[in-house]
């Protein structure tokens, strides 16, 4: 492909993940030339990326895919109820086929920073290796995890062996057979990984900071007779997933947990144990999220589960979280995690007993001892939500830094949109519902709604546009005040912006909307209605 740096277009995109290929597309439909830059060499993002072992949904596959095009539903087969990450990635490149996305997308192309051109209205983009593109709008589509973490450990440099993080996985086979290898992260990827290298490792350290309250995912291949009731049913499954409030196909059960007999209780919560994905989470008494004596039911509930699963009882203890209840993190869905403790060959190392002093040419050293590894795996997840933001240098009106905007947390107008930064969208950004949804179809709704902006301002001749001084402190508010109570932004997660890797990352602050999709896509319909109230044009 031709380079088209240096060069003026109507839009640009950051991103070629799921967000920029649908931006792209709807983009182009109103006739826009659009550019977009893509980090990596291919499409995919988070798929493109996270090659690690086990790598795989949380979503349901046939919730996940894009649900605006009858062909791309009609054309796709997913071979599993959560599919691995080699297929999803087959599926982006599917899509990026059968729209013919790539023409238009350059790869390789790492945005460095995008300034704000006030005498021309219009974006300056610079890419690292130097060159530069102009555009009246930009729209971010960066991704809420695309922004890998190393954790905070002297020494990473030294080590002899082979070392990966989970989240830049080479592109090739590696084995782990006869091997002695250490997994640092016991978050989702962390889960997905360990899981799948205990099949084939010949030693496996597991050291573990914070343990997390996992589910049983309960994956498997979907038979001809549920493809073809899914194939005839994409309408209603999209339907249902719309009115839930992450978009997940599991809606909560309008019982309080309370409001039952413990006997009753018991047999839900094993009945939700035994069934496939998020149920446990999303299609649980519809308080267990809300109110602490709920969610203190269900966490004794799932605190037993891992005793009955794990044999040695102390081990069972140190894989039993102490700091949070069930659901108040993203839960890791898993598939025989638990049993891996039970293997001859597997270790678990308690990072809060004996935390690690550093990386050494030969291992890990914790203050305990030195663990003598052949190959470190960092499945230390990413700088969420705001990371992809603050390693790209944005400068708004006036050359104000979004970094210094966003210092104590992010301010913005519906998640989509910054006060200072004009015909800057973000997609997927912090402060929107995306961040805590099956995630495509949020994308949708987002995507859809800024090309019908955008649509808006060009029949209305606007060249501009921009959140109001007085719309992005009362929607940062809103997002305030309705996380407030909700026991997930009271624990210290990436949801609420915590990564103890990272300085200036260890304040809890709101960076997710936490009111669910369908009040979050209400409110954002009602401000398309009305005018785009809180916006100004020019
Ligand atoms: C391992 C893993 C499993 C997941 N499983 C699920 C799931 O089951 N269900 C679910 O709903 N969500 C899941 N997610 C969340 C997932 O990120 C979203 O579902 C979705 O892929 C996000 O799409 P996106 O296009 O917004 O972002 P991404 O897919 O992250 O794409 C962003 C793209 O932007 C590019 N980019 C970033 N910065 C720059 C820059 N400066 N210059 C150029 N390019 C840049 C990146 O290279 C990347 O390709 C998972 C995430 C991970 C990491």
């Amino acid at each position: 492909m031709s380079s088209a740096a240096d060069s003026a277009y109507d839009v640009v995109v950051i991103g070629a993940g799921l967000s920029g290929m649908y931006q792209l597309h709807r983009l182009r439909e109103l006739g826009l030339r659009v550019r977009v830059f893509e980090a990596g060499a291919d499409v995919g993002g988070t798929w493109y990326w996270n090659r690690y072992p086990g790598a795989r949904f949380d979503s349901e596959s046939w919730t996940y895919g894009y649900s605006f095009s009858d062909e791309l539903l009609r054309e796709w087969e997913w071979s599993e109820h959560f599919a691995a990450q080699p297929e999803t990635l087959r599926y982006c490149n599917f899509v990026a086929d059968t729209l013919d996305l790539r023409r238009d997308i350059e790869f390789g192309c790492r945005i460095r920073s995008a300034a704000y051109d006030e005498a021309r209205s219009e974006w300056e983009i610079e890419i690292e290796d130097g060159r530069r593109a102009r555009a009246r709008w930009l729209i971010t589509a960066i991704g809420p995890l695309s922004a890998p973490t190393m954790p905070s450990i002297p020494g990473v440099d030294t080590f002899r062996g082979e070392a990966y993080h989970t989240g830049t996985w080479p592109h090739r086979p590696v084995s782990f057979a006869g091997k002695r290898v250490g997994v640092i992260g016991t978050g989702a990827t962390g889960v997905q990984t360990i899981t799948e290298i205990a099949k084939t490792v010949g030693h496996l350290t597991v050291f573990q900071r914070t343990p997390n309250w996992c589910a049983p995912l309960h994956n498997g291949p979907i038979d001809a007779a549920t493809q073809t009731r899914i194939k005839a049913t994409y309408r209603e499954i999209f339907a249902i997933c719309r009115e839930s409030f992450g978009c997940f196909i599991h809606q909560a059960d309008p019982r309080h947990a309370l409001e039952v007999s413990p006997e009753v209780r018991e047999a839900f919560y094993e009945k939700l144990y035994r069934e496939p994905g998020f149920g446990i989470w999303m299609g649980n008494f519809r308080d267990i999220l809300i109110n602490q004596e709920a969610n203190a039911t269900i966490t004794e509930f799932m605190r037993r589960k891992i005793r009955e699963r794990v044999r040695d009882p102390r081990v069972a203890e140190t894989l039993t979280p102490t700091n949070h209840g069930f659901g108040t993190r993203r839960v890791p869905l898993e598939s025989g995690y638990y049993e891996v403790f039970n293997q001859p060959n597997v270790r678990l190392v308690d990072l809060r007993e004996t935390p690690i002093e550093r990386i050494t040419p030969a291992g890990v050293k914790t203050t305990a001892a030195e663990h003598a590894l052949d190959m470190v795996i960092y499945a230390t997840g990413f700088d969420a939500i705001t990371g992809a933001f603050d390693r790209i240098e944005f400068r708004g009106r006036d050359g104000r830094r979004l970094r210094d905007k966003w210092v104590d947390g992010p301010r913005t107008y519906l998640g989509l949109q910054i006060e200072g930064f004009p015909n800057l969208f973000t997609l997927v950004g912090p402060h929107n519902a995306a961040t805590f949804c099956n995630i495509p179809r949020c994308i949708e709704q987002n995507v859809e709604w800024v090309t019908a902006l955008i649509r808006h301002m060009r029949e209305k001749g606007h060249t501009r546009v921009e959140a109001t001084a007085e719309a992005e402190p009362g929607w940062t508010g809103h997002v305030l005040d309705i996380g407030r109570p909700v026991p997930f932004t009271q624990v210290s997660s990436w949801l609420t912006g915590i990564n103890s890797n990272l300085a200036g990352k260890q304040r809890r602050t709101f960076v997710v909307y936490a009111g669910g999709a369908p009040k979050y896509r209400e409110r954002c319909d009602e401000v398309a209605a009305g005018g785009y109230v809180g916006f100004t044009f020019q």
